[in-house]
């Protein structure tokens, strides 16, 4: 968003990005993977909240030059703010016609259908210029990836079409490997993965790069990270499930201080104050009755910011280093707090939605708990307007 002058405030909340809280996840994800497997930087879903033009630069002071994102617009987005050297890598959604742009520009994408393998060959074919794929197989999180019985037609494919694609993966999802429920599951998917990986190089096909990991399966399943891993959550401070933390808690440094942070604060400032008498409604309806005489704040920050309806009555908010509460429903564009017992706090305070202040803290799990919202959700729902500043 451009302001009309640079010392404009035109926001009601903004959020900060830590610049080191990235360099320490990235370094304890690279440890935990081992420094021969490259870490790919997945920045779907606007960088799951962070800006995809915010996160790239930081990404790359760290060394890293492989960007994954959902579809072909974010990786146009990312197109924008890559260093030369840097690759990107679409893993889900093309239109077959963005592949005249997507072959010339080296990016490479997912091809786990008939459909766009041939669109890619074709498309190669009139460009003069190889498309660069992943093969992505089925292996039991069946949404999509080539079938068991589809890699023979798949191979004949590649053999007549050698000269046009470049086979830089072979590669799979989990489902859901943040969970121990699912053990089972994904290790039937890891022992499908490697025979096709078997079938395809005894067939003398053989790809740049296997690559199945994302944050939870590198850290429960060590077994699935090879050459590359596709880490999203994790690089921006936090763990794929709750029950992934648990279970590596052992293993971390004797001190136990959780090596993740959290890169994300979101702030706002108080924008006025009243007085309510006891017995009074405040905001909309009979949500919330005073119970005694009360001092409210109000906060310019609503659902539509991505404080979400269900926190009427129930979030919390740091002000002054102190825990509030949400008082009344969450309206489009304000919450209303209670600040009575509180002192000295004033119209345009500091108010902590997400983050530090002073000694107290409202992280995101916190928040999202609530709500029932995961990280990632309530992450991704930060609207694209919401300022973001890097703070080193
Ligand atoms: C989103 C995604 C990832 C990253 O998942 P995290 O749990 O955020 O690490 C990896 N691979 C694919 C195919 C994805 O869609």
């Amino acid at each position: 968003m451009t302001t009309p002058n640079p010392s404009a405030k035109l926001h009601t909340s903004y959020l900060e990005i830590s610049k080191s809280a990235y360099r320490q996840n990235i370094k304890f994800l690279q440890n935990q993977i081992g420094k021969n497997t490259r870490i790919s930087a997945v920045i779907k879903g606007n960088a799951y909240g962070h800006g995809i033009d915010n996160i790239v630069p930081i990404a790359e002071e760290t060394g890293i030059r492989h960007f994954s994102t959902f579809s072909a617009d974010e990786a146009y987005q990312a197109l924008n703010c890559i260093k030369k050297d840097s690759h990107i890598m679409i893993m889900g959604m093309l239109h077959n016609v963005d592949l005249e742009w997507i072959i010339p520009k080296g990016i490479s994408f997912f091809v786990f259908e008939f459909d766009r393998m041939l669109a890619a060959v074709k498309m190669a074919k009139k460009l003069g210029i190889k498309a660069k794929v992943h093969i992505e197989v089925e292996t039991g999180f069946h949404r999509t990836g080539f079938e068991w019985n589809e890699k023979e037609f798949l191979l004949d494919i590649i053999h007549q079409n050698s000269e046009h694609i470049e086979l830089v993966g072979l590669c799979t999802h989990y489902a859901g490997a943040e969970s121990i429920s699912n053990y089972v599951r994904i290790q039937n998917q890891i022992k499908r993965y490697l025979e096709f990986k078997d079938w395809f190089n005894e067939k003398g096909i053989h790809f740049q790069t296997y690559h199945t990991a994302c944050s939870a399966a590198c850290l429960n399943y060590p077994e699935t990270v090879m050459d590359m891993v596709r880490i999203g959550i994790s690089q921006y401070g936090f763990w794929p499930s709750q029950e992934t933390y648990m279970s590596k808690f052992k293993q971390l440094a004797p001190n136990k201080i959780n090596p993740l942070k959290r890169l994300i604060s979101w702030k706002s400032s108080i924008m006025s104050i009243k007085e309510v008498e006891m017995g009074s409604f405040v905001g909309y309806g009979n949500s919330f009755m005073a119970p005694r005489n009360m001092r409210i704040a109000m906060v310019p920050v609503g659902y539509s910011h991505g404080f979400s309806r269900m926190l009427s009555n129930l979030g919390k908010v740091l002000i002054n280093g102190k825990m509030v509460s949400v008082v009344g429903t969450v309206t489009m564009n304000s919450i209303t707090v209670d600040i009575t017992d509180l002192q000295n706090v004033h119209k345009g305070d500091e108010v902590v939605i997400i983050g530090n202040q002073k000694q107290s803290v409202i992280t995101v799990a916190s928040f999202s708990e609530s709500t029932q919202q995961v990280n990632y959700e309530l992450l991704t729902r930060l609207p694209q307007e919401i300022p973001r500043k890097i703070v080193s």
